[in-house]
């Protein structure tokens, strides 16, 4: 496939393509999107199912953001609605708590009747281990909430989850959940904005796209030819693939996803007699699943009745072992594929001045959208403003 010739290339029609496409093509820069895939949007795809409803390919993508531009930004291109995300844990009893933990899931475990977050604080600080330095996960998790709550909520979900045992992942991919002693029991910080596109993923990307300076082409991967006559480079492909992987592979853990139809009135539990305003049910017992979604119950998924209802579980696996698919960069608490990821930041340094490595697997961090709406926002201006465009 010919690159059009002079036009910044952009590889992936994700989020961090997506931006930068649009950025640049209203700065009068003439762009091409390609991307492997046969649809645009990245791992934000959705699309409608046989059940009527809106179903996200790679598993559920709720929008929360705390960044007033990145909220300003993406309301230009689509209409969105507020909603508040709530999930579930449920425990191997079968019982529901809230999660991420809080007082009323203290009182689940501990069978206390506790009513202020002083009184939770105090017993988190009766149970926990304290560890001055927590070099891993299990450490972090022992000294903020002891061995019941980490044990029952975090050390069979990270096996399963991670791969390895809660001593062998770095306390940076916990720390990211937040651990609350009040009865907050949503699943973003509440200070947060969370809202959804009325129309879906999918059509949103569509609306980014549609300039006349942004061709698109789809179902093609990156070719290194592909250099020899474009203006720059923007890409979102996993950045060891770029270098041929020599400087080793860095590792990602992927998602398998088991999508099942139930007719309406055959809907089960946690789910039935499907009141329950939890779309997303995480399971924390030693079964191969994390999590399952209930796609009816996301604003706007239901788009026409059929008496069906589809849900999700996912069982994560190594991505070698799901077709390469790169979902979760993998943090060891040795911090080895960090060292491998520096090496290649190093080679393209010495590549600046035609390919920059943007996104998720550009830059190998999970990053939620937000985040790569606003790296993206700000890396197309510097470059605007260094191209004097
Ligand atoms: C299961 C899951 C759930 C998530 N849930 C949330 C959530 O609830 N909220 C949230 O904010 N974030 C969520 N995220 C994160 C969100 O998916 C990312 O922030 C976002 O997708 C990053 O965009 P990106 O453009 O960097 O990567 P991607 O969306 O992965 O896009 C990269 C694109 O590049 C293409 N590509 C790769 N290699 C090549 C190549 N060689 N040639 C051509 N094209 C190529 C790919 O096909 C892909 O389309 C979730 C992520 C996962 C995995």
């Amino acid at each position: 496939m010919n690159v059009e010739r002079r036009s910044v290339l952009i590889v992936g029609a994700g989020f961090a393509g997506a931006v930068y496409a649009r950025c640049l093509a209203e700065a009068d820069v003439r762009v091409h999107v390609i991307d492997k895939r046969s649809h645009i949007a990245g791992n934000a795809f959705d699309e409608t199912g046989p059940d009527g409803i809106r179903v996200h390919r790679y598993g559920p993508h709720l929008f929360h953001t705390a960044n007033e531009r990145v909220l300003a930004w993406v309301q230009k291109y689509a209409h969105w609605t507020s909603f508040t995300h709530r999930v579930r844990a449920q425990l191997p009893s079968g019982v529901l708590t809230a999660m991420p933990i809080n007082l009323d899931t203290i009182n689940a475990v501990f069978g206390t009747a506790f009513s202020t977050s002083d009184q939770g604080k105090e017993h988190l600080k009766k149970i926990a281990i304290p560890v001055a330095n927590p070099s891993n996960a299990a450490e972090y998790l022992g000294s903020r909430i002891g061995t019941l709550l980490t044990d029952l909520f975090f050390r069979p979900y990270t096996k399963k989850m991670w791969g390895v045992n809660l001593e062998d992942l770095s306390a940076s991919v916990i720390k990211r959940i937040p651990l609350r002693t009040d009865q907050t029991d949503t699943y973003f910080p509440t200070s947060d904005t969370q809202i959804m596109p009325n129309l879906g993923y999918t059509s949103f990307f569509k609306n980014l796209l549609d300039h006349p300076l942004i061709k698109v082409s789809l179902d093609t991967s990156f070719d290194q030819a592909m250099l020899s006559d474009v203006r720059y480079c923007f890409a979102s492909m996993p950045i060891d693939e770029f270098y041929n992987f020599r400087e080793g592979e860095l590792p990602y853990r992927s998602i398998r996803f088991h999508h099942r139809s139930v007719e309406i009135d055959k809907v089960e539990a946690p789910w039935s007699p499907f009141v329950l305003p939890y779309s997303v049910i995480n399971y924390t017992d030693s079964s191969p699943y994390t999590r399952e979604t209930a796609w009816h119950l996301m604003p706007n998924h239901l788009e026409h009745e059929t008496y069906r209802r589809t849900f999700t579980r996912e069982e994560p696996c190594d991505y070698r072992d799901n077709f390469m698919e790169r979902y979760y960069p993998v943090k060891t608490a040795d911090g080895l594929n960090e060292k491998i990821y520096r090496r290649y930041t190093c080679l393209s340094e010495l590549d600046a001045s035609r390919i920059s490595f943007i996104g998720r697997c550009g830059t190998y961090q999970y990053l939620d959208m937000d985040q790569v709406i606003n790296q993206s926002l700000t890396g197309a201006e510097k470059w605007l403003q260094a191209n004097r465009c």
